[in-house]
């Protein structure tokens, strides 16, 4: 179970809950229904594995609230995945979907398996016959729309969205998003969809912070792979900052003027990581080094729990640090950071860009109309512009030394949760 300053990732969660829910004077019975998952489904299931024999999986969907809309959430394949981490999980998604004004509740599913150490036939089998089936009956484009996570890309949605509509007769595009791009609406976007939230969300914050804005700005990234590739090396750069330092899991590069990010991109296809780039003025730094760098932006986009108050928090230099990753920033690194004024701009806003993409995917597959590149990209863009703005205005109101940006966050999540549910009757 991941721990985020001495606390399980759950508890952490519902520690936030709980603040949002007294800063934003709420009934306390609000936490009574949205600190527990409305509904926890669980799967055995049972794959021929090419040696012959039969081996069983164990597989989650936990479907946390739907007041807002059908639940939506990825599906992720880990060894270590437990049911509290998947509880976790999809009550993120709940408050991260209502954060961003979209019509979902949130949910999430889970198989403990390591995906790399089956054969492309077992895996299939796992997704198709295994997950896919047993979860039919508790799936729909208008009941819930799994997607992609840790260990689960989409390919898997395709084999999944595949076997779903061979059960209904008929094809189902949106009840999986994240598909395959020749598939119903695959778009350029969806690729870098998260990263362009990561790269918004910093150019707008750095408005507010700096007035300037980001031109110019230094910027240090913690991981290389579709977040921090997309996020920094392509969207960062395009809007006017200035890459010093990229790393992945063995190392990274680091050149005070500035990272040719296009010949540090080829020589991690190459080579396999960003470590073989040598160029002149460029030195080599470690993952570490990489979070206490002189920097004006700071992008954790690999790992959770990266930032933490017994060892970096106090070291770090980077005025603004936005969140790619699910989880970088302990509770107890973060109040060490506010309290220095540094800007923190929470994961379930700075990432959902892709949550946001599958969105208008969803949309696209229930009206089997689809929009072009730009036309994606504006409304995603939109969305994510409307939800900084959001977020910026309740952060002003509650008392920006008092409050961090993830609490408001929460307040404005929790805010659209509760008047649903209120309007709604029969629930609170
Ligand atoms: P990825 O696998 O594409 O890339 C991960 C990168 O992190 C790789 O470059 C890898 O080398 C690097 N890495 C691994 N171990 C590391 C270590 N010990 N130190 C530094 N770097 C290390 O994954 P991704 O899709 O970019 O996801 C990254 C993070 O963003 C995860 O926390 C994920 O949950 C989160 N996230 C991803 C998306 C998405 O759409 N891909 C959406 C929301 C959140």
């Amino acid at each position: 179970m991941s721990l985020r300053g001495g606390t399980t990732f759950l508890e952490s969660v519902l520690q936030t809950l709980k603040r949002a829910i007294e800063l934003g004077g709420y009934p306390e019975e609000v936490y009574e229904i949205l600190s527990r998952p409305q509904r926890i489904i669980t799967v055995n299931i049972p794959v021929r594995m090419d040696n012959g024999k039969i081996q069983v999986f164990t597989g989650y969907r936990v479907q946390h609230n739907n007041a807002l809309g059908p639940y939506k959430g990825g599906i992720r394949f880990h060894p270590e995945v437990t049911l509290e981490e998947d509880i976790a999980l999809a009550t993120v998604m709940t408050f991260k979907n209502s954060l961003n004004g979209l019509p979902y509740g949130g949910g999430k599913g889970a198989i403990a398996v390591d995906p790399k150490k089956l054969s492309k036939k077992e895996l299939e089998e796992l997704s198709r016959g295994g997950y896919a089936r047993a979860l039919a009956p508790f799936i729909g484009p208008e009941v819930d729309i799994p997607a992609p996570d840790v260990g689960t890309d989409p390919q898997i949605m395709a084999w999944m969205v595949d076997e779903y509509s061979k059960i209904s007769g008929h094809n189902v595009p949106g009840v999986f998003t994240a598909k395959p791009v020749i598939l119903w609406g695959g778009n350029p976007v969806r690729e870098y969809s998260t990263g362009f939230g990561v790269a918004v969300w910093a150019r707008e914050a750095a408005k507010k912070l700096w007035g300037g804005g980001i031109e110019g700005k230094t910027v240090a990234i913690q991981g290389f792979g579709n977040v921090g590739y997309w996020g920094g090396a392509y969207w960062l750069e395009k809007m006017g900052a200035k890459v010093v330092a990229v790393t992945d899991s063995k190392g990274g590069v680091y050149n005070p003027n500035g990272l040719k990010l296009a010949d540090v991109k080829a020589v991690k296809d190459k080579t396999g990581t960003v470590m073989n780039y040598d160029a002149s003025g460029t030195r080599k730094i470690t993952n570490d080094e990489v979070l206490e760098l002189p920097v004006d932006i700071l992008v954790p986009a690999a790992l959770e729990n990266v930032i933490h108050r017994g060892g970096n928090a106090n070291n770090i230099k980077a005025k603004l640090i936005v969140e790619g990753a699910n989880g970088p920033t302990t509770a107890d690194a973060e109040k060490t950071l506010h309290s220095k004024g540094v800007w923190i701009l929470p994961d379930l806003a700075a990432n959902a860009g892709g949550v946001v993409m599958s969105y208008l995917e969803w949309v696209e597959n229930l009206q089997w109309y689809f929009w072009d590149e730009e036309e994606t990209r504006n409304r995603l863009e939109r969305i994510l512009l409307d939800t900084f703005n959001r977020v910026m205005n309740r952060w002003s109101k509650l008392g920006t030394s008092q409050v961090t940006i993830r609490e408001a966050a929460y307040v404005e999540a929790v805010d659209r949760i509760y008047n649903a549910m209120k309007v709604r009757g029969g629930w609170i």
